[in-house]
């Protein structure tokens, strides 16, 4: 099943609260997902094997952004049911590209977010009618993903639209991805709520080396930046930005992974990465 909607509307932050865990990182910042990535959610009765995706990039042309976006349109094609994500009360030009995306003959449901933020109630149901005029949705579902309202709702929308078959993946398994790039998301993530729009799209992750001793794992982590400037942002006074941000991404990944973590970030300047194709070969873009 595959989650789409433009950047921002909380694709990532429903994945997280379906499957009950922090694997797929969020911000205000839009494109800050840009990877495909599973999420796991098993039950008693179903496993649902949830795809996020970046956000259809419009704004920035980059090599990267034609990477996100061949992601949208990849994670598109071969799932049997979508969840397209809006913002309650409102359809934008951006939930208009996406929906004309939408494949014919796969099931489709919509899960309007964030309606703890709709403060006039009334408006749902004309939004309701508008969206339903727009595509044979199978279900529109109002949600908060992160307050956690309407989840069982949706939740029975889709399980509806699950095909019969054994589970592919192992109950307890959360996401197809490894800890080592779920290090490096981590990271990336504190990068991207710390900071203004200039120094996160600036950024990249990535991890030189991953231990893992009697428990304890070790992460040495490069971060690279376009120029000199940037990371005298990223490093702050005597350090102190990227010693919270290495701090917050540790307390993530022991969670997550459940044991104690040593990280070590070093902050690099690599002028062009976003167009450098070995670059992003390298990271897995
Ligand atoms: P994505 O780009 O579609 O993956 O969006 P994210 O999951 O990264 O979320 C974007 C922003 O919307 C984050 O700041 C989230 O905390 C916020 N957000 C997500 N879901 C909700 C919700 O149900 N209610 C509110 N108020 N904010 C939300
Ligand atoms: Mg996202």
């Amino acid at each position: 099943m595959a989650i789409v909607g433009r950047p921002n509307v909380g694709k990532s932050t429903l994945v997280n609260a379906i499957v009950g865990a922090r694997i797929s990182i969020t911000s205000k910042k839009p494109q800050t997902t840009r990877f495909r990535l599973l999420g796991i959610a098993t039950s008693d009765e179903a496993q649902i094997i949830l795809v996020d995706t970046p956000g259809f990039q419009t704004v920035h042309r980059s090599r990267l952004n034609e990477r996100m976006n061949r992601a949208v349109r990849d994670g598109l094609a071969g799932v049997d049911t979508i969840v397209v994500v809006m913002e309650a009360g409102k359809v934008d030009a951006g939930d208009r590209e996406v929906i004309a995306l939408l494949p014919m003959g796969t099931p489709a449901i919509a899960a309007l977010n964030k309606v703890d933020r709709l403060r006039d109630k009334a408006r749902l149901l004309p939004n309701m009618a508008q969206i339903a005029s727009l595509h044979d949705f199978a279900a529109i579902v109002p949600i908060s993903a992160e307050k956690g309202s309407g989840l069982d709702a949706l939740l029975v929308e889709i399980t509806r639209l699950l095909p019969e078959g054994d589970p592919l993946y192992a109950q307890d398994d959360l996401t197809d991805r490894d800890e080592r790039f779920l290090a490096a998301e981590f990271i990336r993530e504190k990068i991207f709520r710390a900071f203004g729009d200039e120094i996160p799209y600036a950024t990249m992750v990535a991890i030189d080396s991953f231990g893992t001793e009697r428990g304890l794992r070790r992460i040495h982590a490069s971060v690279y930046v376009d120029k000199a400037s940037q990371r005298a942002i990223l490093l702050g006074e005597g350090g102190a930005r990227m010693k919270a941000i290495g701090s917050a991404a540790r307390q993530d990944m022991e969670q997550l992974f459940g044991g104690k973590v040593f990280l070590e970030i070093w902050v690099r300047v690599k002028s062009g990465w976003a167009d450098d194709e070995r670059m992003l070969n390298r990271i897995g873009y």
